[in-house]
């Protein structure tokens, strides 16, 4: 770890795993002989390469372009492509570190990785986006394949970045469909791929909410986020009786006390790509501030974080449990800080930690692959199906281990010990390599 001194993030996500296996480390001396923790937080490798285009005025751009190969060691590297000005190697090797527990839990063989580049698609053409998608293809290439590392799409990457991606790949190299997954459907995607994150989510939430005897019924909800987690997360919550009354973009949050409209939200943000705050201009009694959902004051029980890393500090952890939470499960990569992560622990509220709740996607992502090689495509209802007895059996799982380990009801612990568990049996098994 000090080795890299500066990648806050990373060793943010390293220290909060290491809190937590402590009592694996005492259960299984191997695991120290084999010195598999240096082993495990170092990638096995990490790709930096310039990506040139060309702007819509004829000038000359350019951004930096990752790709962290964390794990090979139970399938080919795994996880999301994310394109925001905020991205350096600290945030691809948190998210691709976090990706190889989440990926194990999911009982899927795929290893971990994540990439991604400075770029912002935000106030882009479609063009300029596809310019850079290409540049950044023509390079990424090199390293990826359908039976080694297998990327898909995270911040800043949805639909429309995945096709000109796969249409870049497809030039070089051919048609090979399991090259990325989050693809759209003509091209080899999976129905409930876009849904698989966000109703993951909620499915998790639901079995956690079920074992104290709860249930969304009724209850109010926050969301941050309105991008493709947040989303599918409002449109599950609904479905299943709750409301929620709040979600947000970089910029602001809109209230609305009678519920989200999530048909307005969709449009706004999949379709025009507009601000948030034009919700408003449709549901007049909304209203809307700028700043963090979570300054909100309203009285709700459930959070789902669902924007992004360290959304959530010590303080706005005490208000959202002060304003009534009594649940949080996280949609976002470690969108709550370890002082937050503190808080809810000390509170004995319920708390479902990324790597556990958000699984949903890179389940679905595992079963595109799994229909691209198949030749077959299955209907929503069939993976919709997979996709909730996914989420409950990684549910019941951080819930067993945990009371296995003598940490009953900790699902941090309880998901980063089950995740490592497989994955450090699978090290040792293949030598010192
Ligand atoms: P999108 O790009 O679709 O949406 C991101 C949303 O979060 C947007 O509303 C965006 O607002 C907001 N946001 C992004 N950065 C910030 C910031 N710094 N401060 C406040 N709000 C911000 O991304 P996804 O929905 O795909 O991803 C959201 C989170 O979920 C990420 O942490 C991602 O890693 C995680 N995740 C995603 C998966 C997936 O399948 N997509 C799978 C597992 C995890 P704005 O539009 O203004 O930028």
């Amino acid at each position: 770890m000090e080795r890299d001194p500066h990648q806050t993030e990373f060793l943010q996500a390293v220290k909060e795993f290491f809190n937590s296996i402590e009592p694996v480390l005492e259960r299984h001396p191997r695991l120290m002989e084999e010195n598999i923790l240096s082993r495990i937080v170092e990638p096995e490798r990490i790709i930096q390469f310039r990506v040139p285009w060309t702007d819509a005025k004829g000038k000359t751009q350019v951004n930096r372009g990752f790709r962290v190969q964390f794990s090979s060691a139970i399938g080919p590297y795994k996880g999301g492509l994310r394109l925001h000005p905020s991205v350096n190697q600290s945030i691809v090797k948190f998210l691709g570190f976090e990706q190889i527990f989440k990926n194990s839990l999911t009982g899927l063989p795929i290893g971990g990785g994540k990439g991604g580049s400075d770029f912002d698609p935000k106030g882009k053409t479609d063009n300029e986006v596809m310019r850079f998608c290409q540049s950044f293809m023509t390079e990424l290439q090199k390293y990826i394949g359908p039976d080694t590392d297998v990327p898909a799409g995270d911040i800043g990457v949805g639909g429309r970045e995945i096709g000109y991606l796969f249409g870049q790949y497809k030039r070089l190299n051919g048609f090979h469909a399991g090259v990325l997954t989050g693809k759209p459907i003509p091209m080899g995607g999976s129905l409930a791929r876009t849904e698989a994150t966000g109703y993951g989510l909620v499915y998790f939430t639901e079995e956690m909410l079920k074992d104290t005897g709860k249930s969304f019924k009724n209850q109010k909800v926050v969301v941050s986020g309105s991008g493709n987690v947040a989303i599918y997360a409002i449109e599950k919550v609904h479905q299943l009786g709750g409301t929620v009354i709040a979600c947000s973009d970089s910029n602001g949050y809109i209230v609305d006390l009678e519920g989200i409209k999530i048909e307005t939200v969709k449009q706004l943000k999949e379709v025009e790509r507009k601000r948030i705050s034009e919700y408003i201009v449709k549901h007049p009694t909304a209203r809307y501030n700028e700043g963090t959902v979570w300054e909100i004051d309203e009285e709700y029980q459930i959070a789902l974080p669902s924007a992004t890393q360290n959304e959530i500090n010590g303080t706005i952890a005490t208000k959202m449990i002060d304003n009534g939470v009594y649940a949080v499960a996280e949609g976002a990569n470690m969108p709550s800080d370890l002082e937050a992560i503190e808080i809810y622990q000390n509170a004995g509220i319920l708390y479902g930690p990324a790597k556990a709740a958000n699984a949903g996607g890179v389940a679905v992502s595992a079963l595109e692959m799994s229909q691209n090689s198949l030749r077959l495509s299955w209907t929503f209802e069939e993976v919709d199906m997979r996709l909730k007895e996914i989420m409950t059996k990684i549910y019941l799982d951080c819930r067993d281990t945990a009371a296995e380990y003598g940490v009953p009801g900790d699902f941090v612990s309880g998901a980063n010990i089950a995740g490592f568990l497989k994955v450090s049996n699978a090290m040792i098994s293949q030598g010192v390599v």
